[in-house]
């Protein structure tokens, strides 16, 4: 089936209570890997690429990727979508490439490392939406800045500042009102990359009750919990066993992510843990084979890491076991429904 817009798998999500991994990717056995796990979990998938992303892969060999991806799972519902776009312009040039949904983060000025005002972000963000849905693209919007920084975006803030940042609620039903957004990505003291807390986080670093408390304000509005790797112990461990030297780290706990999905989290975007699994698996054969030099010879057990992340992640978020129930919706046929004002 042709890529579907995500809204028709967030309101499928929504609908079902279960949330959906939005998985990075740079290259095609990043996109074989997700695929791979879908087919077996049987899953509805969000693929994303940052702006790095595009840049690496020059946007053409990305979007025949995602379209042999297409090809040859056609019973696969996927998403194809812009991982924090910085400016219009840029969301604007994924719908070309045939992105099925963007990110306008308007959290940030478009260098993508000021934060911004409320204003600026309502602003930007109305313009892309506008455009978005005259095509039938989802938007996902952001308000309050999260932490660290992903691919050269982010303030890089950490600890009380970026506290100070923190999605206000009250705040949050009026940016939906005024953007019209279909979804919300929402800091609560997660940060992007594999360095998000020093010890396992407890409520005062990874606020929990901010997503409670916007969900109830907004129980229409699907949100979206950003740097939400897990940073498993077992795959650090693989990487410094061969030779790597990754800190002591701790992510998001999937009970945590879990307990998000009860209340609105509908996306949950995943990188760093498959850059882990990849990455230690590419050390191992290094290690281990230290004569081999055929690429598919460290790529294929890279691959393969990665889709064992995915598949645990689908089964632990509830989207596996949905990919066949939901009936696929072309973005043609989302321009109809947001002229309905949203109803099917
Ligand atoms: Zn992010």
């Amino acid at each position: 089936m042709p890529l579907v817009p995500m809204r028709a798998l967030l309101d499928h999500a929504a609908e079902n209570n279960y949330g959906l991994a939005a998985f990075n990717v740079n290259d095609m056995e990043q996109i074989q890997a997700i695929l791979m796990a879908a087919e077996e979990t049987e899953s509805p998938v969000i693929v994303q690429a940052s702006r790095g992303a595009r840049e690496y892969t020059n946007d053409a060999y990305l979007r025949h990727l995602m379209l042999a991806a297409a090809e040859l799972y056609p019973k696969i519902p996927i998403a194809m979508h812009q991982d924090h776009g910085n400016s219009p312009e840029t969301c604007m040039s994924a719908i070309e490439q045939g992105f099925t949904s963007v990110m306008m983060d308007g959290s940030l000025n478009a260098d993508g490392k000021t934060p911004a005002t409320f204003d600026y972000n309502v602003d930007v963000t109305r313009k892309v939406v506008n455009a978005a849905h005259a095509k039938g693209v989802t938007v996902e919007g952001e308000l309050g800045c999260l932490g660290g920084i992903e691919d050269g975006h982010g303030a890089g803030l950490t600890g009380a500042e970026a506290m100070k940042h923190l999605t206000n609620p009250v705040q949050a039903e009026e940016f939906v009102a005024k953007t019209g957004v279909d979804a919300l990505a929402v800091a609560i003291g997660t940060s992007h990359g594999a360095y998000k807390f020093t010890k396992k986080p407890t409520g005062d670093v990874l606020v929990m009750s901010v997503i409670e408390e916007i969900h109830k304000r907004l129980p229409n509005c699907h949100l979206v919990m950003h740097g939400s790797s897990s940073v498993p112990k077992e795959l650090l461990d693989i990487i410094n066993k061969y030779g790597g030297q990754m800190k002591e780290t701790y992510g998001v706990p999937v009970e945590e992510i879990q307990r998000g999905i009860k209340h609105g989290v509908r996306k949950i975007n995943v990188d760093t843990d498959n850059r882990l699994a990849m990455t230690g698996a590419i050390r191992k054969v290094f290690a281990e084979k230290p004569g081999e030099f055929d690429p598919r010879k460290y790529l294929d057990p890279a691959r393969e890491a990665m889709r064992k992340v995915c598949v645990d992640r689908m089964v632990a978020f509830g989207q596996a076991g949905q990919a066949g129930k939901i009936k696929p919706v072309t973005c043609k046929e989302m321009v109809a429904i947001y002229s309905r004002g949203g109803k099917k």
